[in-house]
C-alpha cells in the first residue's frame, strides 16, 4: 500500500466490504459476541511480527488480516452485546473517524480545523440548550454572550470531571495554579462516585482523603438529606468545600442522584454543584425522560459522554459549564482567553483544554445527528430505556431471577436464585456466560450483594434476546451446580 490517493481508494473499498459483512453478521447474531483468545497467540495469528519488520500490507493481505482482526474482537453490534456503558456506535460515527483520521485535523488552535472547530463550538452550544444554558438566539452564534454557558469536548469523561474539578479550584482558590493546591480543600461526594474523580482529586494534589463521601442508599443513590450534618462537620474542621458532585446516573445501578434537593443545598451553602452526568445526560435529550435529570440546570459544571448514549464511537465527552468565565478559570487563574479576537479569524480552544493536540471530537456526535437528526436520537434513547423496563417486568417475573430495583435508565441488575443467593456463583456464572462467547453481559456487587448487570447499549436487543440469555444462565447455572 503505497501513501496515494490510488492505493487509498483501492484498500479502502476493500475494508468498507469487509466492515459491511462485520457490521451485518454483527446485527444479525450469526456468530459469538466475544471469543478471547491468548493475547500471545493474537499476535501470532495476526503476524504483527511479520508486518511490523517488513511492511508491505496490501489490497490482497490485507482481506487476510482483517478476517482475523475482526473474528477477534469484541461485537458490540450483536443484539447480545449488553455489557458495558459503550456505545454500538452509529455507522455515521465510523464515517467521521474515518475522515479524521484521513485528514488529521486537530483543531484545538483554530488554524489547524477551522471546520471541525466550527462543528464542536456548534454542538457544544446544542448540548448547552438542552440544559437551558445557552442564551443567544441562534446556535452558530459564537461570541461571547453575557451569562452564557461554555465547554468544549474532550478525550473522554474522566478528563471532562478532571476539567470541571479545575474550573471549581480556580474559584474557591485562584492561587492554586502558582502556588499549589491549599491543604483545606475538600470535595463532598457520592460514596459511588465514578473513580475518575477520586483519580482527578489525587492528581490535582488534594490527596484522596479530601473526597468526604456522602451516604448513598441501598440502591447507590446519594441520601441528600446527609449533605447538611457533612458540610457542618467538614467546616467545624475548618476545611473549605471546593464542589458537590452527583451522579446521573450511577455507574452500579443506573439510579440517578436528587438532583433538585442536591442544586437546592449548593445553592444555599454557595458551594461549586458538579453533576457526572457521563452516561445520563443524554436523557435531555428525550422529552419522556428528562424528568430524570429535574434540577440538573442548577448545576456549575456538567459533565456528558458522547460515546455512551449519543451514539459515537470512543472517544467523545463534553464538560460544560453553566458560565463560560468559569470554564476559563479551569487552567489558567489570569487573564480571561478571548474566543475572538478582534484580528484573529476563529477562536483557539487550546487554553481550556488538558490536551493539547486534540481530535475533531465533535464531528463523530455530527455525523450521527446528521444521521438521524436529533429526533432520531430521542428516538434511539426512549427505545433503550423503555426495552429495559419490558426486561426488567421479564426477569422480575421470572420464579428464578429477581431484580433488586425498578431501572431508570438503561442500567439492569439482578440474580439468579434457583441455587440459593451465593455470591461468587452470581460471579461463575457471569463468567462462565462471557466465556462461552454467546452473550456478553458484566456483572456488579452493591450492598454486599453480587449481581449479574445489563446495560441495553444496541436498539436491536429485544426480548426474545433477553429470554435467549435467561436460557442460557439457567443451563449454565445447572452446569456449575451439577458439577460441585
Ligand atoms: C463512564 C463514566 C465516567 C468516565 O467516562 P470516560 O469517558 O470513560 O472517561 C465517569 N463517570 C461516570 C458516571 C461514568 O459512567
Amino acid at each position: 500500500m503505497k501513501n496515494n490517493a490510488h492505493d487509498f481508494k483501492a484498500i479502502a473499498e476493500v475494508v468498507s466490504n469487509k466492515l459491511a459483512t462485520y457490521l451485518d453478521e454483527s446485527q444479525k447474531g450469526n456468530l459469538k459476541t466475544l471469543v478471547q483468545k491468548p493475547a500471545e497467540e493474537l499476535a501470532q495469528d495476526l503476524q504483527l511480527e511479520k508486518w511490523i519488520k517488513h511492511g508491505g500490507l496490501n489490497t490482497e493481505s490485507v482481506q487476510d488480516f482483517l478476517d482475523t482482526y475482526l473474528k477477534n474482537t469484541q461485537h458490540l453490534h450483536h443484539p447480545h452485546y449488553i455489557g458495558h456503558q459503550v456505545a454500538v456506535p452509529h455507522v455515521a460515527t465510523g464515517i467521521a473517524d474515518f475522515i479524521h483520521g484521513t485528514i488529521n485535523n486537530p483543531m484545538a488552535i483554530y488554524e489547524m480545523g477551522p471546520a471541525a472547530a466550527a462543528i464542536e463550538k456548534f454542538l457544544v452550544n446544542w448540548m448547552l440548550e438542552k440544559i437551558g444554558w445557552f442564551k443567544g438566539s441562534y446556535l452558530g452564534d459564537f461570541s461571547k454572550i453575557n451569562s452564557n454557558g461554555g465547554g468544549i469536548l474532550t478525550h473522554g469523561g474522566s478528563l471532562a470531571n478532571l476539567t470541571a474539578l479545575c474550573a471549581a479550584r480556580a474559584k474557591i482558590a485562584p492561587e492554586a495554579w502558582t502556588k499549589g493546591t491549599p491543604n483545606d480543600l475538600v470535595i463532598l461526594a457520592s460514596e459511588e462516585a465514578h473513580y475518575s474523580i477520586a483519580r482527578t482529586i489525587s492528581i490535582m494534589g488534594l490527596g484522596r482523603e479530601a473526597i468526604i463521601p456522602v451516604a448513598v442508599d441501598d440502591l447507590k443513590v446519594m441520601k441528600h438529606e446527609y449533605l447538611l450534618a457533612v458540610y457542618q462537620k467538614v467546616k467545624r474542621q475548618g476545611k473549605r468545600v471546593m464542589a458537590v458532585v452527583a451522579n446521573a446516573c450511577t455507574t452500579a445501578t443506573g439510579l440517578h442522584d436528587p438532583l433538585e434537593e442536591i442544586g437546592a443545598f449548593c445553592k444555599a451553602h454557595n458551594l461549586w454543584f458538579h453533576v457526572d452526568g457521563a452516561h445520563g445526560a443524554s436523557a435531555l435529550l428525550s422529552t419522556k425522560e428528562k424528568h430524570l435529570l429535574k434540577g440538573i440546570e442548577h448545576a456549575d459544571s456538567i459533565i456528558w459522554d458522547a460515546h455512551k448514549m449519543m451514539r459515537t464511537s470512543s472517544l467523545c465527552a463534553a464538560v460544560l459549564f453553566k458560565d463560560f468565565r468559569m470554564m476559563e478559570g479551569a487552567f489558567q487563574q489570569k487573564g480571561s482567553y478571548l474566543f475572538h479576537d478582534k484580528e484573529e479569524v476563529g477562536f483557539d480552544l487550546l487554553p481550556y483544554a488538558v490536551e493539547c493536540t486534540k481530535a475533531a471530537l465533535g464531528t463523530k456526535l455530527f455525523w450521527v445527528l446528521a444521521a438521524e437528526g436529533e429526533k432520531g436520537l430521542e428516538t434511539f434513547i426512549d427505545s433503550t430505556y423503555q426495552n429495559t423496563r419490558l426486561f426488567y417486568n421479564y426477569i422480575h417475573n421470572h420464579v428464578d431471577f429477581e431484580c433488586p430495583y425498578f431501572p431508570e435508565s438503561n442500567i439492569l441488575c439482578f440474580r439468579y436464585t434457583k441455587y440459593g443467593l451465593n455470591n461468587d456463583f452470581q460471579l461463575l456464572l457471569r463468567n462462565h456466560i462471557v466465556e462461552r462467547g454467546n452473550f456478553y453481559i458484566t456483572s456488579t456487587e452493591f450492598n454486599n450483594i453480587r449481581y449479574l448487570r445489563i446495560t441495553v447499549m444496541n436498539e436491536l436487543t429485544k426480548e426474545h434476546h433477553i429470554k435467549e440469555l435467561l436460557q442460557e444462565i439457567i443451563e449454565v447455572a445447572q452446569i456449575i451446580h451439577n458439577s460441585n
